[in-house]
């Protein structure tokens, strides 16, 4: 673990038992916003954070509101979590829509995008970052069970939202997916997760090139190791311990260490930047 400078710190011994974890019973916290003032930089735009309750998305939606968005947050069922994100994003004058939805369900994407109309308007920014993980020793332990829900869960929901949202999105807007490092270096005990983090990959690339000449752009970020809920909910008290410490900084990050590639990704600052992947990851070098 790290503290807001970047310390190495131990971690206490916890595991939750289901998915998805719930970031009010993680110790330490982890750090999702550095207090430091925004720039205006998404003033006018609508945004919609999957996974926005806890974890990268919930700094991501801080960071948003800090910078002027209006955020629609999706989760699945962690309310307390969502609660608490709102409350943060209330220290910036922002009241976030909070959507309780099972995104690997296609008719619930379009429920997404048609709430989201109806409350803020069209949205500009797409955000695709809920994902679940389900360690296994062998592809043989894999059922079909589990890599269908990972892969409706991971992926299918990022065709989903996209595919409902399409039709309302302006020249200008953005879509960014979180994949991972696991799209790169592989994982011998998150096959069928890093499979779909591969999938992520090629979708952003393709759907870059499909969307160019709309003027929407589609990026990806594939962080390393983040202090999240997603550690302690799907894997066991040594490894959540150990978490991070295999990265050339021996360290995970905080999600506010992330959120800012989102934000750059989001703004006009990025405009030339599509179909790319940035890589928040503690300085592992992969080939992209
Ligand atoms: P997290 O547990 O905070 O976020 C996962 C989110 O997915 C939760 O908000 C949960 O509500 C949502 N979710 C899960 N299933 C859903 C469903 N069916 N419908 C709607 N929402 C659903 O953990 P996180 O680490 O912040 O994860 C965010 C993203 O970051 C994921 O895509 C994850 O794969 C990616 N990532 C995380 C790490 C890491 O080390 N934490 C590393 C690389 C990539």
């Amino acid at each position: 673990m790290s503290n807001r400078e970047g310390i190495a710190e131990e971690v206490p011994v916890q595991q939750q038992d289901q998915q998805p974890g719930k970031e009010n019973e993680m110790q330490p916290k982890p750090i999702y916003d550095d207090g430091k003032p925004g720039l205006g930089r998404l003033k006018k735009k609508v945004a919609i954070v999957t996974g926005g309750d806890s974890g990268i998305g919930r700094a991501v939606a801080v960071q948003f509101a800090k910078e002027g968005a209006e955020v629609v947050i999706v989760y699945l069922d962690e309310h307390e979590d969502a609660q608490e994100t709102a409350k943060a994003m209330a220290d910036y004058g922002k009241k976030p829509l909070l959507m309780s939805m099972d995104v690997s369900v296609e008719d619930n994407c379009a429920a997404i995008i048609r709430k989201t109309i109806r409350h803020f308007g069209a949205p500009d920014i797409i955000v695709n970052n809920a994902a679940v993980q389900y360690e296994q020793h062998s592809v043989e332990d894999i059922s079909a069970e589990q890599l269908e829900h990972t892969f409706r869960t991971n992926i299918f929901s990022q065709f989903y939202l996209v595919k409902f949202a399409l039709p309302h999105l302006k020249p200008g807007s953005t879509i960014i997916n979180t994949a991972s490092v696991t799209a790169f270096k592989g994982n011998p005990v998150l096959i069928d997760y890093s499979s779909t983090k591969g999938a992520i990959i090629g979708y952003t690339c393709s759907l870059s090139q499909s969307l160019v000449k709309k003027g929407i752009r589609v990026n990806a970020v594939a962080p390393g190791p983040v202090w999240t809920p997603l550690i302690p909910s799907s894997f066991d008290e040594k490894k959540v311990a150990e978490f991070g410490k295999n990265t050339p900084m021996e360290r995970p990050a905080q999600p506010v260490e992330i959120a800012p590639c989102y934000v750059f990704l989001a703004s006009e600052e990025s405009r030339f930047i599509t179909g790319q992947t940035l890589h928040p990851n503690g300085g592992t070098i992969v080939n992209s």
